[in-house]
């Protein structure tokens, strides 16, 4: 059943209230195309305040042992499954998403909390042995300061929890900026961190325009530190910024992964899991897979099965239950989609499968397959960010091998073969941040998280990403 869908507002040094100017923005259900509700939008005088409390709350939270710290995150985790169900219906509601897609969401965000509350609690120094007796040389972890996170629609809680989560256990406060498409879920993760006993002014929430937030946080002097999920155009602008001010950033962006598919790859396995991971989503995720890269030996079967099970997916509305695809997020995605397709036969290729969006209200795309596009049209230089995938023949290994790492982006691969030397060779050779062979394996909270090149830099999980929220202070001492 569709729930009630709340009016969102800003949290601000513990409290939720309406923007300053009692200014807002429209939320709209992607599923209808109907407004819904509506999402605070920030003045500057709110983010000026965000800002203060976010330093009240730094000098609060950072104070706090690693164990309390530790205490609250974990209680917040428990608190956001309790709540998994209602949060997992707002989720789909603005989001579009079907409704276990959203729950399992909010239940892989509980597994992220709980993990970097522990880690937190190992964010050790050393001790650096001297070169003189009677002197000690100490390096210690502190906390950054207080961070600007500016998180986007596609998993609105996935994509705020691993910033809040490093930040938090590292002992930072944060200002995160969450998407105003989607904003009610990610404000029930906030409150569920509120509700768990985190100080007033440790988590901020706002809305807003985009390039109005950022420019004024990352400007500001209270903020330390900024992480920005997004496109790679805005990541760079972001980059820049951020750069302008001295303050370090992790920029997780686009990707166009390539699937490498050798010809002793197990194709049935290959076509199952490929199908589920590529359209899950609707293909707006930043791991999705796009380019295939098929060995020419196997690349009749590959497309069949494929095309099979992609024609077999249900798309609909999130909230019934046999929809195993929902709309598109936003009324930007189906215009940029038809343009690459169009680009695309206009090169060349062929439409092998949907291609079309469906109906006339709501967002929804029909799976689509692409085959023998141009190396040179946009759908295989630009991230689709939909239920797109282009399938390509190649002659073999050094082929594939090259067009994976034709382009700038290096975010996540995949990859299918049997032979030991082939799968090094993948490892080896293939310039991405993440190489997932045989099965689909990332994205967990203990794994590395980010990309490289045009991609990114940072990682989002793991140890290395609170060292990302964390300063080294150095003290030699003679006694
Ligand atoms: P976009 O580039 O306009 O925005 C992407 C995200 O950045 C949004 O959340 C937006 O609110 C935010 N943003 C935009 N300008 C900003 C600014 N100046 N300061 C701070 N935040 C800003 O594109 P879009 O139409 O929302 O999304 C489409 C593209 O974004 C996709 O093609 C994809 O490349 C990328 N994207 C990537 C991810 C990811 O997980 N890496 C998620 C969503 C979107």
């Amino acid at each position: 059943m569709k729930p009630d869908y709340p009016n969102t507002q800003l949290f601000i040094d513990g409290v939720w209230r309406d923007a300053a100017a009692q200014n807002s923005l429209d939320v709209v259900d992607p599923s209808t195309e109907t407004v819904i509700g509506a999402v605070a939008k920030a003045a500057t005088s709110d983010l000026e305040d965000a800002a203060q409390a976010a330093q009240r709350g730094f000098d609060i939270w950072r104070d706090m042992s690693p164990l309390e710290r530790s205490k609250i995150m974990r209680r917040a985790a428990g608190i956001l499954r309790e709540r998994a169900e209602p949060i997992a219906a707002l989720m789909t509601r603005e989001q579009g998403k079907p409704l276990e897609q959203s729950r399992i969401e909010i239940l892989a965000a509980g597994d992220m909390i709980d993990w970097f509350a522990e880690e937190g609690r190992r964010t050790y120094g050393q001790i650096i042995p001297a070169r003189q007796s009677g002197v000690m040389q100490v390096a210690v972890k502190h906390p950054i300061g207080p961070v600007a996170a500016f998180t986007p629609w596609n998993f609105p809680i996935n994509q705020a929890v691993r910033k809040l989560s490093a930040a938090l256990a590292a002992g930072c406060s944060i200002i995160v900026k969450a998407p105003e498409e989607t904003p009610a879920s990610p404000a029930e993760l906030i409150r569920a961190f509120a509700d768990a006993g985190v100080p007033a002014g440790v988590i901020g929430l706002v809305y807003g325009e985009p390039a109005h937030i950022s420019e004024y946080l990352i400007a500001h002097p209270v903020i330390r530190k900024v992480s920005f999920t997004g496109s790679t155009p805005v990541g760079k602008h972001l980059a820049s910024l951020s750069g302008a001010h001295m303050k370090p950033a992790t920029m997780e962006l686009g990707g166009h992964a390539p699937v490498l598919i050798a010809e002793d790859a197990d194709l049935d396995r290959a076509v199952s899991q490929m199908v589920a991971h590529k359209f899950r989503n609707a293909g707006q995720v930043c791991i999705a897979p796009t380019r295939f890269l098929v060995h020419d030996a196997v690349y009749d079967r590959f497309v069949s099965g494929f095309v099979a099970a992609a024609q077999a997916l249900k798309v609909g509305n999130g909230f019934d239950e046999d929809s195993q695809i929902g709309p598109l997020a936003n009324d930007r995605r189906i215009p940029m989609i038809e343009e690459l397709l169009q680009d695309a036969v206009a090169n060349g290729a062929t439409i092998t499968s949907g291609g079309k969006r469906i109906g006339k209200k709501g967002w929804f795309f029909e799976p689509t397959v692409v085959t023998n596009a141009a190396v040179t049209s946009r759908i295989m230089n630009e991230e689709p960010f939909g239920p797109v995938a282009v399938i390509n023949r190649y002659a073999d290994l050094d082929a594939m091998i090259q067009e994976a790492n034709r382009l700038d982006y290096g975010l996540a691969a995949y990859a299918y073969a049997s032979a030991q030397s082939t799968i090094q060779r993948m490892v080896q050779d293939v310039a991405a941040g993440m190489l997932s062979v045989n099965h689909v394996g990332l994205s967990l909270p203990e794994l590395p998280f980010g990309g490289i090149r045009d991609s990114g830099y940072g990682t989002e999980g793991g140890s290395d990403a609170i060292s990302a929220y964390l300063d080294t202070h150095f003290a030699t001492i003679h006694v």
